[in-house]
């Protein structure tokens, strides 16, 4: 017997019911973005930059919890990595996983060696598809309206990877397929930033989720 030949349920009415593996029940959501905090914590350490007592893989976790508090409580799935995991698993976990249609952000704050710099920059693959440039722009937008820290260069903080100091970044590489942005979310050796940062980290969490939903919106309607 066929699934099609399986005679239909009845109701007491004899009205027919729908069989219950017919059921369609709708996903929660149809939006889905992995988001990683990048570099590893060990032991309670940090292995990222580190700045008198700031950790950037410590607070890059504590923002992307964060992000995804806010996500999740409009139905988007958010994936993400297990913090004390190694970077080359993430990223082999990450090639595995990711397709065409997916969206992967990564974490980071900014350093340099004199406190001078600051901003915030979303770093895209070379040649970046209209994808990666919006979300990259919205996600600097949102920074900026949270906390007026600068979106830095001439594109609305979007800047491919040639700009970083290894001009290649492996999470723009590796996992390339999806839509892939790496954020660095402000300098976390400018204390000018870093006040902005922490005065308004939950303002720019949630206008980060909110990019982010609103970047994933638009490209489900076809708009972004
Ligand atoms: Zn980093």
């Amino acid at each position: 017997m066929t699934l099609l030949e399986r005679p239909r349920p009845q109701t007491k009415t004899g009205e027919w019911k729908r069989p219950h593996f017919f059921t369609t029940k709708k996903h929660p959501n149809e939006m889905k973005v992995y988001l990683t905090a990048g570099h590893t914590v060990i032991n309670g350490k940090g292995t990222g930059v580190h700045s008198g007592t700031r950790d950037e893989a410590k607070e890059a976790a504590y923002l992307r919890d964060e992000i995804a508090c806010y996500l999740e409580r409009r139905n988007v799935t958010v994936i993400k990595d297990d913090v004390t995991t190694g970077f080359g698993r993430v990223m082999t976990w990450l090639n595995n996983t990711l397709t065409k249609s997916d969206t992967a952000i990564e974490i980071h704050f900014d350093a340099s060696g004199s406190g001078g710099p600051n901003g915030c920059t979303a770093f895209v693959p070379i040649n970046p598809t209209s994808h990666e440039e919006d979300l990259g722009r919205r996600l600097c937008k949102a920074i900026f309206e949270a906390a007026h820290i600068k979106p830095r260069g001439s594109n609305k903080g979007v800047r491919d990877e040639g700009f970083t100091f290894h001009k290649r970044l492996r999470f723009l590489h590796s996992p390339a397929v999806a839509t892939n942005v790496l954020l660095e979310v402000c300098f976390i050796t400018s204390d000018s930033d870093w006040n902005k940062y922490i005065t308004n980290r939950d303002s720019i969490a949630l206008m980060l989720s909110n990019s982010i939903y609103n970047h994933l919106k638009d490209r489900h309607n076809g708009k972004a």
